[in-house]
């Protein structure tokens, strides 16, 4: 598998977890910034390499072997950027472009002595779960923070859109992952959120709320 055949899987497996189901061709071309006819061709390549099922006019999901691989992949960036973070010092905001890359190396051999060295994290640095370590939390429901009640507190858990300009941000405000949040008021005109955080009050829009994921606090009602 080349690079680019790494990145198509690794974007089928998010749209189809985000769609529940089938992925279109143009849907793809969208989030990779593509053409289309473009995504045909490598569609073409991943079938004849068992890597996705593919149906006529109505898109593609991935094989068990392409699901294998992407979830490999998605191992390997999120350990990489949890070394990068933990050993290396590295801020939240710059491990994502680098396990991009490292992502990409060929050994598993390496890729059990990372998670060995790490002693198998549960999440990396965007408190995204890390395949094979996570075991699943039945207590707890995790929210969109754009979904959650308002003259509640929350606790951050994970950020979904790991860009650089968006972590920038949240440096600004000291948003962190585990940071308690209360949220004073939701703007029911644009869905734009006031919360309370470290006695501060902060403006978030939607575009925020919706890549924030959260858990309610324990006693979440505040006095
Ligand atoms: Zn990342």
């Amino acid at each position: 598998m080349t690079i680019v055949e790494e990145d198509y899987i690794k974007n089928i497996y998010y749209l189809e977890d985000e769609k529940k189901g089938l992925v279109t061709t143009n849907s793809i071309a969208e989030t990779m910034n593509i053409k289309a006819s473009s995504v045909s061709d490598m569609i073409q390549r991943l079938l004849t390499k068992g890597m996705v099922n593919y149906k006529k006019y109505q898109g593609v999901t991935l094989t068990p072997k392409g699901r294998q691989l992407a979830l490999d992949l998605i191992k390997k960036h999120r350990l990489w950027e949890t070394f990068l973070s933990v050993k290396l010092n590295f801020s939240w905001e710059e491990v994502h472009d680098l396990a991009e890359q490292l992502e990409h190396i060929q050994s598993e051999k390496l890729t059990n002595k990372l998670n060995n060295f790490l002693d198998y994290p549960m999440f990396d640095p965007h408190g995204e779960p890390i395949p094979g370590n996570y075991k699943e939390r039945k207590t707890k429901k995790q929210w969109k923070l754009s979904k959650v009640k308002v003259a509640h507190e929350y606790i951050i858990e994970s950020i979904k859109k790991p860009d650089k300009t968006f972590l920038e941000y949240l440096n600004k405000i000291n948003l962190k992952i585990g940071s308690v949040i209360f949220v004073r008021n939701i703007e029911t005109y644009n869905h734009s959120m006031e919360i309370e955080l470290e006695n501060q009050n902060y403006f978030l829009t939607k575009e925020i709320t919706e890549n924030i994921y959260v858990i309610l606090k324990e006693n979440h009602i505040k006095k």
